[in-house]
């Protein structure tokens, strides 16, 4: 038995805070809304009350070393923690949920952005998904999880996957509600509402980034997730757009004798050149290569932002500005005097070399792929249609194969994203397969867990 809620917190390592085991609010482990919420409920009591013994030592475990950290933890360790202390730990549920926690963040599928995917949830089973993302140095991902239907609170939390070993994931985010009322607080209320979950996080260093999605147990719900990025900066130029970028970081400059340490933004003469945080100017003084200038620090980030061929300065060193606020206006001074006007954009990282701007301002031009695959499926048992249908670790062509399946062997549908079906087999691989390779499956139940043959 161990603290499954262990993963250690941004911040809070090199605090030396650990994670409190007691002391929490209760879930609702009653399933009140349902009636098969009450089967499992009494199931579950009888199981805490055998094994408290392993219950007790598991908490007692927990709570050696255990200091302070209780008014940080997550809305997914205060219910883990509470799961703990109301014995559900000890039921195979209970630690189904604990152990799906930590097993997604270890084989995660993995999605390119923008994404979108319906899923499904069931009452009965403790399932949690988690979906790999890369996301270069300069954007803000945002997960948005809807909530259709009956409340079902979605713990939702996103993770930077760290080359350490021993904590090979680190807490960056949790999703905030969004709409009004608790969710999961309204026993048996049926109204139709939407719950809407979300988490932002900024990616300063590029980064690969886990985000889990897992209910709380003893629902059952529809969802659907969206997972986006935009840039982190406002564009530096009035009016422009990534069509207006048409020289990039790192080329050659001057017979390859230097590298462009910024990109180029093409507009008209005198278009406003505008400040893409807030912050403060630091110095307009000229130089050789960038005519003039204006150096904006960002101190929220450490970043210093360049702006340079300015036609003119609308602005004066120590000047405090805000987003959108005008700098000067595009010019071609300094060495830029035989080129067309453009503002040359480049970011310094204080005491540290230049970085490719060119993610922190570029906008995202594509929409995630609409949902093409029955979503009347999710939650449903299916089968490969023919021999080999591949399982791949992401919605797309040319992904991972995880698995080739013989024909028939079933697998249930949890999620659809695209044409793809997200599945999971019996042994609990999870991956993608190609929704018209998923044929219905003819029995009631094919998986082998708990919980899917109550349906
Ligand atoms: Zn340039």
């Amino acid at each position: 038995m161990q603290c499954l809620h262990h993963l250690p917190r941004a911040g809070s390592v090199s605090a030396g805070k650990k994670v409190v085991c007691s002391g929490s609010p209760q879930p609702d482990t009653t399933g009140s809304d349902a009636k098969g919420g009450h089967k499992l409920g009494a199931r579950a009591f009888l199981l805490a009350t055998a094994v408290s013994v392993t219950l007790v030592l598991a908490l007692t475990s927990c709570s050696a070393g255990s200091r302070g950290g209780a008014a940080t933890d997550t809305p997914h360790e205060r219910y883990a923690r509470a799961l703990l202390d109301s014995g559900l730990q000890a039921t195979v549920l209970g630690r189904d949920w604990l152990t799906a926690a930590d097993s997604v963040l270890r084989v995660p599928l993995e999605i390119t952005l923008p994404y979108r995917e319906a899923g499904a949830f069931s009452r009965g089973e403790a399932r949690a998904v988690g979906y790999r993302l890369a996301v270069p140095a300069g954007q803000v991902v945002t997960a948005v999880v809807k909530v259709t239907g009956r409340p079902m609170q979605v713990f939702v939390d996103l993770f930077e996957s760290a080359a350490d070993s021993v904590n090979a994931f680190r807490y960056l985010a949790s999703a905030r509600e969004d709409s009004t009322g608790g969710p999961g607080t309204t026993g048996s209320a049926a109204i139709p509402r939407t719950y809407i979950y979300t988490a932002v996080h900024e990616v300063r260093e590029q980064a690969t980034l886990v985000l889990r999605l897992q209910p709380e147990l003893l629902r059952d719900g529809r969802y659907q997730v969206e997972v986006t990025t935009a840039p982190i900066l406002a564009f530096p130029v009035d009016g422009g757009s990534n069509r207006s970028v048409q020289s990039f970081f790192g080329v050659d400059r001057d017979g390859g004798r230097r590298v462009h340490h910024g990109i180029d933004v093409f507009a008209a003469r005198g278009t406003p050149v505008v400040a893409s945080v807030s912050g403060v100017v630091g110095s307009i003084a000229p130089n050789e290569l960038g005519g003039k200038v204006v150096w904006l620090f960002d101190a929220a980030r450490g970043l210093w932002l360049y702006y340079a061929h300015l036609d003119r300065h609308a602005v004066t060193k120590g000047q405090v500005v805000g987003i959108g606020d005008t700098l000067g206006f595009v010019g071609n001074t300094g060495n830029a005097r035989t080129t067309p006007p453009h503002l040359h954009f480049g970011i310094y990282r204080r005491g540290g070399g230049a970085i490719d701007p060119w993610p922190w301002v570029r906008r995202a031009e594509i929409q995630a792929p609409t949902v093409v695959a029955d979503t009347a499926r999710l939650g449903s048992n299916g089968r490969a249609s023919g021999s080999g249908v591949v399982v791949m670790r992401a919605a797309r062509a040319g992904a991972d194969t995880l698995r080739r399946l013989p024909r028939d062997t079933p697998v249930q549908i949890m999620g659809a994203s695209g044409e793809w079906y997200r599945v999971e087999l019996a042994d609990g691989v999870a991956g993608y397969v190609r929704a018209r390779a998923v044929a219905s499956a003819s029995r009631a139940s094919v998986h082998g867990r708990h919980g899917a043959s109550q349906r």
